[in-house]
């Protein structure tokens, strides 16, 4: 039976991060999405930003300080966190 899990490759992170994501309001979907990996463990720290929202030095921000938090539980990403790759 069938877990529900797809595994990707962390060039697809982007593409799949956009496909899941959350939105705090009717717009706005800005937050971390954490992805976890083989291991079990989060991997990769992706951020979305829906683009209303401009820093100082105009590069698009996060609309809430601290950004919300998306754990990504339909896609495992092919690898493993640094610790589990030869952390202490
Ligand atoms: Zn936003
Ligand atoms: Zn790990």
């Amino acid at each position: 039976m069938a877990n529900g899990i797809t595994w990707i490759e962390s060039h697809e992170i982007d593409r799949v991060a956009r496909e899941q994501r959350v939105y705090r309001t009717e717009r706005c979907y800005c937050g971390w999405y954490f992805f976890y990996g083989l291991c079990g463990h989060m991997t990769h720290r992706h951020p979305l930003k829906c683009g209303r929202t401009r820093t100082r030095s105009g590069q698009s921000g996060f609309c809430k300080i601290p950004a919300p938090q998306y754990n990504i539980r339909t896609h495992r990403v092919n690898a493993y966190c640094n610790e589990c790759l030869g952390g202490q």
